[in-house]
């Protein structure tokens, strides 16, 4: 199983298409953000998907209905998965998990940096795994809190960002809970990003 989740925060089109192209076979799939995405328009995300599972990370935050208008509008466009906040209360995440259908529906439940979420995490993780998301977005960096979100959510998928960029460790996350690991600017900001993901990869395989 490859564990590895390629954030693609490029903005040119063919830089973004031609990484995806060589790396989409080692790893799991590709996070989309809004830097690529404002870019290219929303098309982009059916382009890349012809290499990759698509997860838009969009960290959706607004009331009910706007939820669901961005929900469907990724799901449109052929994307695999969604990341949506949580912080905004039961109902607004109730319209993303509603509109997404079989699209996987992960929810932010603490940031890779400190934040005001943080002291309502335990609360973010209970109304998440009450309206039914896939998984939770936990911070690979913080080790400490991603074992406290595996504890209380046993049966969701986790994706860790915050590895090598921002300081964490990638097998620290991997034995703090996380499914999968969100790696972004280690991979494409290195002068050979296939050879760098190798690496990755073999880390995990050797652990
Ligand atoms: O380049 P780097 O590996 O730091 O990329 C991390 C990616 O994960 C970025 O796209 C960032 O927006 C995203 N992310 C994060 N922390 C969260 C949720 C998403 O760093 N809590």
């Amino acid at each position: 199983m490859n564990r590895i989740i390629f954030a693609l925060d490029v903005y040119d089109r063919e830089e973004a298409l031609n990484l995806s192209k060589e790396l989409s076979d080692n790893i799991f799939a590709i996070k989309v953000n809004w830097p690529l995405v404002m870019t290219n328009g929303i098309s982009i995300i059916n382009e890349i998907s012809r290499y990759s599972k698509v997860i838009c990370d969009f960290k959706i935050a607004d009331i009910d209905n706007t939820n669901r208008l961005i929900t469907e509008k990724a799901k449109e466009n052929g994307a695999w998965g969604i990341i949506t906040h949580s912080f905004t209360g039961k109902k607004s995440l109730n319209a993303v998990v509603s509109a997404a259908g079989n699209m996987k529906v992960f929810s932010v439940v603490a940031m890779s940096q400190e934040s005001f979420i943080d002291e309502h995490m335990d609360e973010l993780i209970k109304m998440s795994i009450d309206e039914n998301v896939y998984g939770l977005v936990a911070p690979g960096n913080r080790p400490e809190i991603l074992r406290r979100i595996r504890s209380m959510a046993t049966s969701l998928c986790i994706i860790s960002p915050g590895i090598g960029a921002q300081g964490g460790n990638i097998i620290d996350a991997i034995t703090a809970g996380a499914d999968y690991v969100i790696i972004g600017r280690s991979i494409y900001d290195d002068p050979q990003p296939i050879k760098r993901l190798n690496e990755i990869n073999k880390i995990l395989s050797d652990d």
